[in-house]
């Protein structure tokens, strides 16, 4: 491709609205333009990274035993109010209605319309397993689209749905599906990471997301520097002993705390640690309004919250309702007395002689004993591991990671298929529901993970499976006729031996090109002069390394279609 004709609008400030470098970065290197909030069109650029990400994701889909299909974007209510869905699904769905008056969504996913498909065509276990993948545009009215492709609104996603006669086959396509996926990002060049995701209130591991390791990821990831285990923050479970004492119990004693509120301000003035006081949280749910105990030094994790409630919303509670329950500010709320269900921490089992709010302004109790004090509906595994814990496995240290979920691989059981009756018939005629799995991977986002994971002070460094174009090809004195056909013959013969070339065929200093260069983050740029070609000779840049090689003319097109091989896996 000549640069001269590409439609590639670089820029050489970073954009104000770009908090992210992938973001930034896509704006930049001409790849996205923003259209509108998480909306955002692909350049040619772009398109060919998103390309080479769908083409890896195709590769290893088809040889997993995947079949792809293109189902609609847009969808008709009635599958979503025959899952359940339309009710629950919140303003994250984009719905409208036709001229007819009917109810339609833009689909943010497609276990309804897979289900639909399957029930009508497939009814027998000889036609099982059956494994369902698309790529395709997305919609996901997103709360805060944010960091560009990252979180979109619009996006681009690959969705794959399996159908098996049971569990156990289920398993099986899980792993294969597992698999596939590990080969995809290992494919793409990303550094990643599985780990164990919330599978919502039944527990257990029935599902995976894979990690693209990055600082700016949204995700925390918890490892362990001994075992394999690792799982997603959200997830990761906290086998913690409660650190009982064998202290005496203490009368309950309520004590003038003026100005205080804090866990810290607390324990400063009582001089007590943090770990001494108690935390009350209420949160309001869709189940009404429930309090929750942490010692101080410790933070609640929503979503184990979430998964023993069994609710689907969950927020904080105002100072309003704060005030109705406790009668207090927020700051002095505290478990005694209380009216709401009171769910505690595991860690706080048994623990004597905490502090607490007194539901009384600025004032708090000490020697509160929950066993003694409080009625406790339940003691569970509610708070967010922290790095001082255990790995829930084996017992060794955990390192905490940042990364960015690029996919995620999920049993779905029967859930759809009994809602939506996909049934078939097994060997006995017995009529049975299908047991599904679903498995998504976020193609754009991937273009922006990997970005994120590989760049530097002056651009994008490209793995090279991902990259638009494998070598960059520059001249740089375009009114010396040697330079300029040495410089058309190698680009090509360069595209005759296979690769993808930039020729940075346009009227500009080289100072211009070279910066252009590494922001658009080639591999690989070959620099052609005057003074070079004096020797039969091109100068080789790699583009992350860094490292620079003088070498023969003749020797060229094999050299760099070896360096492309080596960086590229099938
Ligand atoms: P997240 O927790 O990041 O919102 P999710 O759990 O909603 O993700 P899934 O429903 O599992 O995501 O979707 C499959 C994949 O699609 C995700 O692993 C992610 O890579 C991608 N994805 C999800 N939401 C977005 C979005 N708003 N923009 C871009 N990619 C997305
Ligand atoms: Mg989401």
């Amino acid at each position: 491709m000549r640069y001269s004709k590409l439609l590639l609008p670089t820029l050489k400030e970073v954009p104000s609205e770009a908090e992210t470098v992938s973001h930034q970065l896509l704006l930049r290197a001409g790849m996205i333009r923003k259209l509108a909030s998480g909306i955002y069109d692909y350049l040619p650029l772009g398109l060919r990274v998103l390309r080479k990400v769908e083409a890896i994701v195709r590769e290893e889909m088809n040889r997993a035993g995947a079949q792809e299909v293109l189902l609609p974007a847009v969808q008709p209510a009635e599958l979503w109010q025959e899952s359940g869905r339309w009710q629950v699904y919140g303003k994250e769905l984009l719905r409208f209605r036709d001229r007819h008056d009917r109810d339609y969504c833009f689909g943010p996913t497609h276990e309804e319309v897979i289900t639909d498909l399957v029930r009508r065509d497939v009814h027998s276990y000889r036609q099982l397993p059956l494994n369902l993948y698309q790529i395709q545009t997305k919609f996901r009215d997103e709360i805060r689209p944010r960091f560009g492709l990252i979180r979109g609104r619009e996006f681009i996603m690959k969705d794959g749905y399996s159908f098996d006669v049971d569990e156990t086959a289920a398993d099986q396509t899980y792993e294969a599906m597992y698999d596939a996926y590990s080969r995809i990002f290992r494919r793409c060049g990303l550094r990643f990471k599985s780990v164990e995701a919330d599978s919502g209130p039944i527990g257990g591991s029935f599902s995976h997301e894979f990690m693209v390791l990055a600082e700016t990821g949204e995700d925390v990831v918890v490892s362990c520097i001994a075992c394999d285990y690792a799982a997603n923050l959200e997830k990761a479970e906290v086998v913690s002993a409660a650190e009982t004492g064998n202290e005496a119990p203490a009368p309950l004693t309520k004590v003038h705390t003026p100005a205080v509120r804090t866990v810290a301000e607390i324990a400063d003035f009582l001089k007590i640690s943090p770990a001494r006081i108690l935390k009350t949280l209420l949160y309001e749910t869709d189940q009404g309004v429930v309090a929750v105990l942490l010692r101080g030094d410790h933070e609640v994790n929503d979503v184990k919250l979430k998964n023993l409630l069994r609710v689907n919303e969950l927020a904080l509670a105002g100072e309003a309702v704060v005030r109705r329950e406790t009668g207090a500010d927020v700051g002095f709320a505290g478990p005694l007395g209380l009216q709401v269900p009171i769910y505690a921490d595991q860690s706080l089992r048994g623990l004597a002689n905490l502090a607490a709010g007194a539901n009384e302004d600025e004032h708090h109790y000490t020697g509160v004993n929950l066993d003694r004090d409080v009625d406790v509906r339940q003691y569970a595994d509610l708070r967010q591991i922290t790095a001082t814990d255990p790995c829930p496995r084996c017992g060794a240290a955990l390192e905490f990671l940042r990364g960015i979920e690029v996919g995620h691989v999920f049993k779905l059981g029967y859930k759809y298929s009994q809602a939506m009756q996909a049934t078939f018939l097994d060997a006995n005629g017995q009529e049975r529901p299908m047991f599904m799995g679903c498995y998504g991977i976020g193609v754009s986002r991937i273009v922006a993970a990997a970005i994120e994971q590989n760049h530097d002070a002056d651009g994008i460094i490209f793995p090279v499976p991902l990259a638009p174009f494998h070598v960059l090809v520059i001249p740089i004195a375009l009114q010396d006729e040697q330079t300029m056909t040495t410089a058309q013959t190698l680009y090509e013969d360069l595209t005759a031996a296979g690769l993808e070339v930039l020729f940075d065929d346009r009227d500009e200093r080289p100072g211009v090109k070279f910066k252009d260069g590494d922001l658009l983050g080639i591999p690989f740029r070959v620099v052609l002069g005057p003074k070079t070609l004096a020797q039969n000779a091109a100068e080789v840049r790699d583009r992350r390394s860094r490292t620079m090689a003088l070498l023969p003319l003749a020797s060229l097109v094999n050299e760099l279609r070896q360096r492309v091989q080596a960086g590229i896996q099938t």
